[in-house]
């Protein structure tokens, strides 16, 4: 008799594919694709069949000669994600600019009053000058008219040039200034303003403008001015170059837009949470309530409409009402998020903090047993829907060699983490919580400014390394790798993610380092976050103490270093965690699905 058990989650479906002999259960193959539509809806069968056919083709067997198929309870969880900004920077009539040009001029910090460079001849030898050029200006007048300033006591400190110009006009000058050039919004500049132009050296950052302190102390700005400039000091950091105008008082104000409160509604409380609390406070009160039967989102304010987008779309995607959808889990996570600055003059970028939310729902089970019914029909085969999805997942993760019960494990998908435990005395729990490997894509794109999804996962996925040279290769890590032929051209000087042998660039301009700290930090918010928080609330007193043994499944243990952060993390209290080998052979996969077999073959001797 031929078993296969089914496995349906956010992102894949699994197949496992066993035979019931005399002898015993023997496993015959597995199959894997993603699943199609969301999981829990009819959409789903597509995946199912293909899943099952790809076990069958490998096992050498036609699919009529598969005797039973068991599909996972899924109890199902459906996550979704949302972000929202909690601040937001508006800096009103351009006073502070932060500037990137490919090739600003001269070098070194330059202060003094901005002037149009027409109205350099008549500027008096009183005061220090920074000259704003305009277009319509030559790089040759316009360095004349510097030296010509000179001549006369007028000291010109620093430039900013809308054209592309400012190496030609420093090469121009009798003593040289830092120059910021490609301001396009030079009509924007206001003249008679303290300004302050610095210029890093070539392959250096601007370090004096990037600092909130370096700022207050070129503006004399107090302590209440200071505070205003950081999201600016912040927007400067990594630049070459960099201008900062102060304006009249006032003119830099910061609009809060009220992040509002989250009510979290348990089985036996109902708890209030501020959004600007930032995630620990969130993630303490979801805990305190739950279990958690709905969240909502104040009406008007960023949480109200970060909590309705994602009803919104759990609702279109489950064809349930809104106010049907009761979300079971919400995981907060601390974020950026890089905002445009509004009144900036060269589309400057400043780093807004931002709370990330992931939020899940569980689907009914009558969706299921239609699936299985429209299975039947579809593939004349009995289907239907096996075991608690918690037992299936525990039985799945014991084929493991060198692991036995009690032990707890952790099924790291796509959109949810779910974790089971199983004691001496066989008491089974499980929970489903929101927040995983989507949430931590999601994490990568926002906070690397990514436009795309499918870069942001390959970053998530695989190591970066920086092509020095056309025959060698910095690693993340630090080694260095040699190579015989050269390198693809368009590699060169670029951060790169080494993806299957190949070598990928990066479409950004972020170092190396920076993009290895989001990815690192991401997974660690998600996961490390997540693996407590579940062990937390499988065990029977709340002490995950009591945990000897963890077994990490999941299409998100695969990763290459999220394993190694939660055994970390785990390890500090006294657990011993590791990657899952279902079956010996399957790695961290196939969990459930292997469950569902043994247990029919339980069930079935
Ligand atoms: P589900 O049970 O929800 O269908 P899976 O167990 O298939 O989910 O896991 C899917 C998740 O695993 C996705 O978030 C995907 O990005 C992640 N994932 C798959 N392969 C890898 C890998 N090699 N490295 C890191 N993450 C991976
Ligand atoms: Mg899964």
């Amino acid at each position: 008799m031929i078993v296969a058990g089914v496995d349906i989650g956010n992102a894949s479906t699994e197949t496992a594919l066993g035979s019931i002999e005399p002898g015993g259960l023997k496993f015959l193959s597995s199959g894997i694709v993603s699943t199609t539509g969301i999981k829990g809806t009819r959409q789903n069968i597509h995946g199912v069949v293909a899943s099952v056919k790809q076990a069958a083709d490998k096992a050498g067997i036609r699919l009529e000669d598969i005797d039973f198929i068991s599909l996972n309870e899924a109890a199902p969880v459906i996550g979704d994600v949302a972000m929202e900004t909690i601040t937001e920077t508006i800096i009103t009539e351009s006073t502070l600019i932060g500037h990137n040009p490919h090739t600003p001029g001269g070098e070194g910090i330059g202060s003094g009053v901005t002037v149009s460079i027409k109205d350099l001849s008549r500027a008096g030898a009183d005061r220090d000058y920074i000259a704003i050029i305009p277009g319509d200006v030559n790089y040759e007048d316009a360095a004349a008219i510097i030296n010509g300033a000179a001549a006369r006591g007028v000291a010109v400190k620093g430039a900013i040039v809308q054209k592309d110009d400012a190496v030609l006009i420093v090469n121009r000058l009798n003593t040289p200034i830092p120059v910021v050039d490609e301001v396009k919004f030079i009509e924007k500049v206001p003249a008679g303003m303290p300004a302050v132009v610095e210029v890093a050296r070539a392959g250096g950052v601007v370090e004096m403008l990037s600092n909130p302190y370096g700022i207050a102390t070129v503006f004399n700005l107090n302590p209440e001015e200071t505070k205003f400039i950081v999201p600016v000091a912040r927007a400067l950091i990594g630049n070459r170059s960099a201008v900062v105008i102060k304006t009249p008082a006032g003119d830099v104000t910061e609009r809060i837009i009220p992040a509002g409160k989250l009510q979290i509604i348990g089985e036996k409380q109902t708890l209030s949470v501020d959004i600007e609390t930032g995630s620990e406070t969130i993630m303490k009160t979801v805990l305190e309530a739950s279990p958690v039967m709905d969240v909502k989102g104040e009406a008007g304010t960023n949480a109200g409409g970060m909590l309705e987008r994602v009803r919104q779309t759990l609702s279109s995607l489950t064809n349930r009402l809104p106010a049907d959808i009761k979300i079971q889990d919400l995981l907060a996570v601390d974020t950026f998020n890089p905002q445009k600055v509004s009144g900036g003059v060269a589309e400057e970028f400043s780093m807004e903090n931002a709370v990330g939310l992931a939020a899940m729902v569980k689907s009914d089970r009558l969706q299921m047993d239609l699936i299985a019914k429209e299975l039947t029909e579809q593939m004349k085969i009995n289907v239907s829907v096996g075991g608690v999805e918690a037992d299936m997942a525990i039985q799945g993760a014991l084929t493991t060699p060198g692991v036995t019960s009690p032990l707890a494990i952790i099924d790291m998908g796509a959109g949810s983490t779910d974790a089971s435990i199983i004691t001496r005395t066989g008491y089974v729990k499980s929970v489903h919580l929101a927040g995983a490997g989507n949430m931590v894509t999601l994490l990568i794109q926002t906070e690397l400014g990514l436009e795309s999804w499918d870069i942001a996962e390959d970053i998530k996925r695989y190591p970066l390394a920086r092509v020095e040279s056309l025959f060698h290769i910095r690693h993340e890590d630090g080694t260095v790798q040699f190579f015989k032929e050269a390198l693809p051209a368009d590699t060169f000087a670029r951060t790169v993610l080494i993806k299957e042998g190949a070598f990928v660039p990066i479409p950004i301009q972020v170092s190396l380092e920076k993009i290895k700290t989001v990815r690192k930090e991401a997974k660690e918010k998600v996961f490390v976050t997540n693996a407590i928080r579940a062990l937390t609330m499988v065990t029977q007193t709340g002490n995950i103490r009591e945990i000897d043994f963890v077994v990490l499944v999941g299409g998100s243990a695969l990763d290459f270093e999220v394993p190694q952060l939660v055994t970390d993390a785990l390890s500090r209290h006294g657990i011993v965690a590791g990657r899952g080998n279902v079956r010996g052979t399957e790695g961290p996969r196939n969990a459930v699905a292997t469950g569902l077999v043994l247990d029919y073959g339980k069930r079935h001797p």
